[in-house]
């Protein structure tokens, strides 16, 4: 009888360390997105994952970082967690405001504005997402000096982990592609590559980032996993901009949708759901990855969250603009999960 209890009591412990294992192995080795496809590159038109398979994620961009917009406060692992697991976002962007036109932008604030981009940056390593760290300017070309600087310091950081992808100049103004914002990228491209060869650099074009066409004639050469930059807000860009988009296309170019909103360009106005449908056939068709502008509740129709709304992620759908609930109808259907 003692020998029976002997083996019902060492019965019960193994089994419940069974439980309590696998029940943590669960926790731990659900694969993340980062897990799944690896180290990305470009190949031809193509991002692909480390196995060559095209790829194209969906997710977030932040808002500025800097303290005076008011939208960093959502620059926290909570939020990040929440729009892994409840919106199914696979990439995040961090457009790190670096305009010297705005007074607390890292230009004149490197430690705010760092501190917060890294939070985020972090964040998605740990919890095993693509992230995009942003030069968030539309002046980067008079200060390359910063940019270069800030690029080698993140490449340094940052260069070794699979995850992040740089984006060197948000949206250039109306400017030259030509003599302008290629001379820039082709600097700090080069000062990137001093110390990380691989990971992706995401090249900005004039007019908003939305002359992709431009820089198709006249791409940058001698870097391997250079894409470029088109952004599009539905309400404002129609057939004229995916006509250019195309052509970048058909002439080789490898585009990231680093910002997209499905309202007017200046973030405001009301949703296009028609036109933003469009756009999201066409970057399925072409595979393209794409981030939705943006997490926040200034109110403003590009913002994700109705005013007030906290900054933890705990959210539920009655905290969600109508952009913010097509975002994440398109996000959370994107590949299917
Ligand atoms: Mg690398």
């Amino acid at each position: 009888m003692k020998t029976l209890v002997l083996f019902f009591l060492i019965f019960l412990s193994c089994s419940q360390n069974h439980i309590s294992i696998s029940k943590k192995n669960n926790e731990i080795k659900q694969p993340s997105i980062v897990d799944k496809n690896g180290a990305l590159s470009i190949k031809g038109n193509y991002v692909v994952n480390e196995n060559g398979q095209p790829v194209s994620f969906a997710g977030n961009s932040m808002f500025w970082s800097n303290n005076y917009y008011k939208g960093n406060g959502f620059y926290n692992k909570k939020v990040i967690k929440h729009l892994k697991e409840k919106w199914k976002s696979e990439i995040i962007r961090v457009p790190m405001t670096a305009d010297p036109e705005i007074h607390d932008s890292y230009i004149f604030d490197k430690k705010t504005n760092q501190s917060k981009l890294e939070t985020v940056v972090n964040a998605c390593i740990d919890l095993g997402l693509y992230v995009i760290i942003d030069w968030h300017s539309h002046n980067a070309h008079n200060t390359e000096k910063e940019a270069i600087e800030f690029f080698t310091e993140m490449a340094k950081k940052y260069g070794k982990y699979p995850n992040v992808i740089y984006e060197i100049y948000n949206e250039p103004l109306k400017v030259s592609w030509d003599t302008i914002v290629k001379p820039y990228s082709e600097k700090v491209i080069a000062a990137i590559r001093k110390i990380d060869p691989d990971n992706i650099i995401v090249v900005g074009t004039p007019h908003w980032s939305q002359d992709v066409d431009k820089a198709s004639e006249n791409p940058i050469i001698g870097y391997k996993n250079i894409a470029y930059t088109l952004h599009f807000y539905a309400a404002s860009h129609k057939e004229w901009l995916i006509n250019k988009a195309q052509k970048a296309i058909d002439n080789g170019l490898a585009l990231i949708v680093t910002e997209w909103g499905s309202v007017e360009a200046d973030g405001g106005g009301s949703v296009d759901s028609e036109s933003t449908k469009i756009w999201m056939d066409f970057m399925k068709k072409h595979k393209l990855i794409h981030c939705n502008w943006s997490i926040n509740n200034k109110d403003e129709g590009a913002s994700a969250l109705k005013p007030n709304t906290n900054v933890n992620g705990y959210w539920s759908e009655k905290d969600l603009t109508v952009s913010g609930k097509l975002a994440k109808k398109y996000i959370l259907n994107w590949n299917k999960k």
